[in-house]
């Protein structure tokens, strides 16, 4: 019997390693379309891409991952496999699963609209006209409602939605901690904006050469510790981070010279998606489990180093002078607490993007509601506008003039990408929860950051996130580490601590 099986665990996994080559070659394309492939290739480029994906699913759902699955996940045989082989296998299953119970005319229609919907949406959003856009939202939700009628779902039909982002973790678990995460933050807000004690920000906007920039970005990956053996740096629209595999993390950014925040803050943040791929476990390459676990891991990844280290007092210290010897002298008269002051700022905004670490999650928590309210049907497409003007004014106290800087922000829902935000303030509340943890462990952060020494946080990080890839899921992790859920207050108390001593409420 386990002759048997080891043959068949080894024939499935030259297989799976087949799948990530596949997945990989289609990573590095996504990454040279992304930074400046020429143009002229567009069509050639699509077409290869439209190959090998194709490939890749026939891949997955073939007959004869079929026979591995069959055999595999038979009892008799778990008992012989090992830890990766056994999850390797559930992963599997479960893209197995996802692509054959939705029926493949139904889902190409989908896949069109989706395109089709990108488009619309962008015009839509330019004239802040809604019923433009309105048919093909009520036809991407119906699309949505029927693919989770054909996948099930546990309790909430939300749930099926949740799981492509974030597996393991459900509705009751999001509804507890963003409610009150809500209810603490919507005051902090207001005495954040009501306070009279403000910030001066206007020498943050003044001319900070693009070259200096570039050589910061550089500096600061290194300092974090990013491995440029490993990786490198480019410049985009909208930067990003992707990991080919832990020898192969790029990042990019981009410089813009009226705000250097820009490419400081933003590439720091790619830089702690990066790290969390690179040090992903070298055992697990060519398995399906090398990347991160979920989209609000990895955010808390990215999040942990752009404001607990890049916005760490400590950081400052260490590195304001760097910055003034970079910048072009717009800094001379100012001083480290104002400096430091004006880069937390807070403000509410109306757009999602541009908000900050105390504003960001209501933006999230809003569109949460509504997808779910969408879902259960409990609201119509035609609603959403007025119910999003109306928590805007409730949560944040501004209210959109428009469409266009309202409910049409975000491109997410034109491809149907439902489920797919509260893995944003999901990442801001794991951060908060491991770096109460870390501290713990290594209480002398503060000093670390302020003396640049960064091994033994990315050590701790690696030891308890990074090198699982998707050996664990989210739940799993945070319970690993703080030996509870999920938990909205460490990052209350985080943001009540620093808001009010910043402005002096
Ligand atoms: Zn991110």
């Amino acid at each position: 019997m386990s002759e048997r099986v080891k043959k068949v665990e080894e024939d499935f996994l030259a297989y799976t390693k087949k799948m990530e080559d596949y997945g990989q070659a289609l990573s590095l394309l996504a990454w040279d379309a992304r930074t400046g492939a020429p143009k002229k290739g567009i069509q050639q480029r699509s077409e290869v891409i439209g190959t090998l994906s194709s490939d890749l699913f026939q891949l997955s759902t073939s007959e004869e991952m079929a026979g591995y699955l069959g055999e595999l996940r038979d009892e008799s045989a778990q008992a012989h496999l090992s830890e990766i082989t056994k999850k390797s296998v559930a992963e599997c299953h479960k893209e197995f699963e996802r692509n054959l119970k939705i029926p493949k005319d139904e889902y190409k229609e989908y896949v069109m609209l989706q395109s089709q919907s990108e488009s619309v949406w962008e015009e839509a959003k330019n004239k802040a006209d809604f019923e433009m856009f309105r048919p093909n939202l009520e036809k991407l939700v119906e699309f949505k409602k029927r693919f989770v009628g054909y996948l099930g779902h546990n309790g909430n039909p939300y749930n099926t939605l949740l799981d492509d982002f974030e597996p393991g973790v459900f509705v009751d678990t999001i509804d507890k901690v963003f409610g009150e995460l809500r209810d603490q933050l919507i005051p902090l807000v207001k005495g954040v904006t009501e306070s009279s004690h403000q910030p001066r920000t206007d020498f943050l906007f003044k001319k900070f050469p693009r070259e200096n920039q570039q050589a910061l970005s550089k500096d600061i990956l290194k300092e974090i510790g990013y491995d440029f053996g490993a990786g490198r740096l480019d410049e985009t629209v909208h930067p990003f981070a992707i990991g080919i595999n832990p020898n192969d993390v790029r990042v990019t950014t981009k410089y813009n010279e009226d705000d250097f925040r820009v490419s400081l803050f933003g590439t720091i943040h790619e830089g702690g998606h990066a790290l969390y791929e690179q040090n992903i476990s070298q055992d697990l390459i060519g398995t399906p489990l090398c990347s991160g676990t979920s989209m609000g891991i990895h955010e808390s990844q990215s999040l942990f180093w752009e404001k607990f280290v890049g916005k760490n007092y400590g950081f400052w210290e260490r590195n304001y002078d760097l910055l003034k010897k970079n910048s072009s002298g717009q800094f001379d008269d100012i001083s480290l607490e104002d400096f430091y002051f004006a880069v937390n700022q807070s403000k509410p905004s109306l757009i999602r993007i541009e908000s900050d670490e105390l504003t960001y999650c209501l933006h999230i928590i809003l569109r949460y509601e509504l997808e779910k309210a969408l879902m259960q049907g409990e609201i119509e497409v035609r609603d959403l506008p007025h119910l999003w003007n109306e928590k805007m004014e409730e949560y944040l106290g501004i209210k959109p003039e428009h469409d266009g800087e309202g409910v049409l922000q975000d491109v997410h829902w034109s491809f149907g990408a439902f489920g797919y935000f509260p893995s944003y303030a999901l990442g801001y509340i794991y951060s908060a929860q491991l770096k109460e943890a870390l501290v713990k462990d290594l209480p002398n952060f503060d000093e670390l950051i302020r003396t640049g020494e960064y091994a033994p946080i990315r050590q701790w990080m690696t030891d308890n996130v990074h090198q699982y890839g998707k050996m664990k899921k989210p739940a799993e992790i945070i319970k690993d580490i703080t030996g509870g859920g999920i938990d909205s207050k460490p990052l209350v108390r985080y943001l009540e601590e620093k808001y009010r001593r910043l402005y002096k409420f």
